[in-house]
């Protein structure tokens, strides 16, 4: 399980819910940077969603959703271990806690571009950036200089390792999943089957 120099992909994020854009991005970073494994970590608590209108859906619902969507891959892996802390749960904490438990393994946070966009103002990325190599999906169509000027200042002000992953542009996200079931409309092939099932089954976003 721990022999050396293992390379694991960290996909954080809220998964509320869990879709193929995020699949799609683990696969590509697995496939680009040969990752022996990635795994998912739904979110704790977190204080950047607070604000957000329709509440963040339970640890529990997240991470059994994440399950479901990751079940056909050896290679994806679910983790509760931000889920199963109280508080408020920090990306720093989870990698310095990672490291601590795997010290053989070398960790890839794997980030779209709206999160490498807001890695500065999160916690302690000193903490966060000495802990692991970044990948940043980049999408040549869709994302702007400022994203490629915000890496090259996050290399200079926190000595990052940051790797480009280069990426289609995937028009889904869980935001525009929530409204859709919201509104009664069909969400098929934007997530997995498995998950949409888990949606309706709890009754979750109908609002
Ligand atoms: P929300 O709309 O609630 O913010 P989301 O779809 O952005 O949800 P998150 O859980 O916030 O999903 O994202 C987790 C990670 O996946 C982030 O690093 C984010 O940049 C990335 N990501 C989300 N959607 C896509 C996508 N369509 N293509 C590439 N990366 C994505
Ligand atoms: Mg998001």
């Amino acid at each position: 399980m721990c022999s050396p120099g293992r390379k694991v992909g960290i996909m954080g994020g809220t998964f509320d819910p869990v879709h193929l854009g995020h699949l799609i991005l683990a696969e590509t970073a697995l496939d680009a940077e040969g990752l022996d494994e990635v795994r998912f970590i739904p979110s704790g608590h977190s204080y950047f969603k607070d604000s957000r209108q329709d509440k963040v859906s339970s640890g529990e619902d997240r991470l059994a959703m994440t399950r479901l969507a990751v079940a056909d891959n050896p290679a994806f892996t679910v983790s509760d271990i931000e889920i199963e802390r109280s508080g408020n749960t920090y990306t720093f904490e989870t990698l310095e806690a990672l490291r601590m438990l795997e010290p053989d393994t070398e960790f890839y946070f794997i980030a779209g571009a709206d999160s490498i966009l807001a890695m500065r103002t999160w916690k302690d990325p000193a903490r966060i950036f000495s802990a692991c190599t970044v990948l940043a999906a980049v999408r040549e169509t869709a994302d702007s200089a400022a994203l490629q000027e915000e890496i090259r200042a996050l290399e200079r002000d926190f000595d990052a390792r940051i790797r480009l992953l280069p990426m289609k542009n995937i028009q889904i996200s869980s935001t525009d999943i929530r409204e859709s079931i919201r509104n009664g409309h069909s969400v098929k092939y934007q997530l997995p089957d498995a998950v949409i099932a888990y949606i309706e089954k709890r009754g979750l976003y109908r609002g």
